[in-house]
């Protein structure tokens, strides 16, 4: 038998929940910005409250 080859074509996404740094997206213009809310765009300005 060979099962070398597993149920892995789902990627592993390293680095954390994507909810983490969803809640970081602009509003306004879809920016990540660079640290937690509440803060603001580091583009365009507007609040982000997460
Ligand atoms: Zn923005």
């Amino acid at each position: 038998m060979t099962e070398d080859r597993r149920a892995s074509d789902v990627p592993v996404v390293e680095g954390g929940d994507p909810a983490c740094w969803l809640v970081r997206v602009c509003p306004a213009c879809g920016r990540l910005a660079d640290e937690d809310p509440p803060t603001r765009c580091p583009s365009c300005g507007e609040r982000i409250e997460g």
